[in-house]
């Protein structure tokens, strides 16, 4: 699956990191990014793990990027 960080959402709860450790990390501010790369969107594993942490952010800062056929 393809996830896509909206950072300015972010408010540094700590939850994405919780449910897929590693697939997210932070920056030293606290703001979530991925935890192999700068890049705002990144193919990640399809797993439970990730996307409980899609659906446990309380903002929206982690959306589902639908891949066009
Ligand atoms: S769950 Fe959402 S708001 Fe919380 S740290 Fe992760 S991206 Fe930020």
């Amino acid at each position: 699956m393809k996830i896509k960080i909206v950072p300015e959402r972010c408010i540094s709860c700590g939850l994405c990191h919780i449910k897929s450790p590693s697939t997210f990390d932070y920056h030293d501010n606290g703001i979530v990014k991925f935890y192999t790369t700068e890049a705002l969107e990144e193919e990640v594993p399809d797993t439970a793990e990730n996307m409980q942490a899609v659906k446990s952010c309380p903002t929206a800062a982690l959306q589902l990027v639908k891949e066009q056929r």
